[in-house]
């Protein structure tokens, strides 16, 4: 029937569900009988079992396609299938983390360059792309030549790079790019935002010295951990170590992989080895975090490499004149923006904080009456620069309230009717909480406004 493993009986299935049932014809044959097949899951105790039915539950409700379509953030169709389009929501969903991303790097002195999507492919076979992934690039002829759709950023980094000559003093350089790259996927491997055809890497790519493979990479790995801390995600490292037929010299391995355990152990955090996993250019770290229902999701991740400077003849001078290779490190925070969205819908259930929320606040209009405070209201918030939105339907108050609790999922509803319009105040209902507060307009502008300027989680 099938080729196992298989239960010597089924006695030890001590709490089961069955999940589900198909018909099956006996050995794969139409002319043969049809059978049934059942398949269900199985636990040593019911409150495992209980458990785990409950995640699958909360996972079904923290859908983030389901989520996506009801906030009007993103869509998906037949017509460009695995290439996500953004809805007006899901592009202030996306400004509103590169923004933040944008902060960071801007203070940890990185500078950012934008790159072609679509260069020749004498680049690629250069970068070893055309060699070792032309079957997930895409391809397209100009001029009789052929060209690819970038799969990752790093050659046209590595380009921007080589157009200056570069002394020691320049380095590390830190070249950030979110790109948007294309990489061939099966069409039934494609879901949602996890598994796309098209996305936007986080990338930066870090021109170093060897002596500073260290105090880099602790620097990265700092960046990483406050994003992810920032977000309320838990997380493990794990460290691909050298596979068999790496490229580069036994030395140039030793003091990679040495840098990033250095690295990982000055800042007191725990890692995984992984024995042979790394890049046959270089080792890497990967950072994989955990959501609100425990799954892990590999993310960041940071990897050094050899290769590619010597594929590119890159070079700097150094103190004495000489001309020395750097080393490369390629890295990521989020990995990719649209993933990352997905995570974080389903990790907040759609609940984002105020910074991220589309829609931060929401006005509503007890009565018609309140329509000339209402606007007032509203154009508060608009010049404090908060996303607000106004309910003007003639709607019973509670159904406003309720889609905009649960549908639009907007963190404060202000509800404004005919005393509110006589006191100067607004009562404001917490999407969190469910708690509604009265206060003068200019305090609840006062508290939004704090809460979107410090990125309160
Ligand atoms: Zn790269």
């Amino acid at each position: 029937m099938c080729v196992g493993p298989h239960l010597t009986y089924t006695k030890a299935l001590k709490a089961f569900k069955i999940m589900g049932q198909s018909g099956a014809y006996w050995k794969n044959d139409k002319d043969n009988k049809m059978l049934t097949r059942i398949n269900g899951t199985a636990f040593k105790t019911q409150e495992e079992l209980d458990a785990y039915l409950k995640l699958l539950e909360e996972a079904e409700r923290r859908d983030h396609r389901r989520i996506g379509r009801e906030m009007g953030l993103f869509m998906l169709c037949d017509e460009a299938p695995g290439f996500p389009f953004f809805l007006p929501k899901g592009v202030l969903l996306k400004n509103a983390l590169m923004e933040y991303w944008r902060e960071l790097h801007t203070r940890e002195n990185y500078v950012e360059i934008q790159t072609p999507l679509i260069m020749s492919r004498t680049l690629w076979e250069t970068s070893g792309h055309w060699d070792h992934y032309k079957d997930n690039m895409y391809s397209t002829t100009i001029d009789d030549e052929t060209f690819c759709v970038k799969p990752m950023n790093c050659p046209g980094s590595v380009l921007v790079y080589r157009s200056q000559p570069h002394s020691y003093r320049d380095l590390p350089l830190r070249l950030a790019e979110p790109g948007i790259v294309h990489r061939h996927e099966l069409r039934g491997a494609l879901h949602g935002l996890f598994r796309v055809r098209c996305f936007t890497q986080d990338d930066a790519h870090i021109y170093i010295r060897r002596e500073q493979i260290r105090d880099e990479i602790v620097g990265v790995v700092h960046l990483i951990n406050e994003v992810y801390t920032k977000f309320g995600f838990k997380y493990f490292i794990e460290l691909s170590t050298r596979p068999e037929n790496s490229m580069g010299s036994d030395e140039d391995w030793e003091a990679a992989t040495d840098g990033l355990k250095n690295a990982l152990e000055s800042l007191g955090l725990p890692y995984i080895i992984n024995e042979g996993d790394g890049a046959f250019y270089g080792p890497k770290i990967d950072f994989h975090l955990e959501d609100s229902l425990g799954r892990t999701w590999q993310c960041g991740t940071i990897q050094l490499d050899f290769q590619m400077p010597q594929n590119f003849e890159l070079e700097y001078i150094d103190e004495k004149g000489e001309r020395q290779r750097p080393i490369m490190i390629h890295r990521v925070v989020y990995g990719s923006i649209e993933r990352f969205i997905g995570i974080l819908t389903e990790h907040f259930a759609g609940k984002f904080p105020v910074w991220l929320a589309p829609t931060q606040a929401k006005v509503l209009l007890v009565s018609e009456k309140c329509s000339e405070y209402g606007h007032k209201v509203y154009e508060a918030l608009r010049q404090a620069k908060v996303r607000v939105e106004i309910d003007e339907r003639n709607e019973k108050i509670g159904y406003m309230i309720r889609e905009a609790q649960v549908v639009d999922r907007v963190p404060y509803m202000v509800i404004v009717g005919q005393k509110e319009a006589d006191e100067g105040t607004v009562s404001i209902r917490s999407r969190d909480t469910g708690e509604t507060v009265t206060m003068t307009l200019d305090e609840f502008v006062a508290k939004i406004t704090d809460e979107i300027k410090t990125r309160k989680m």
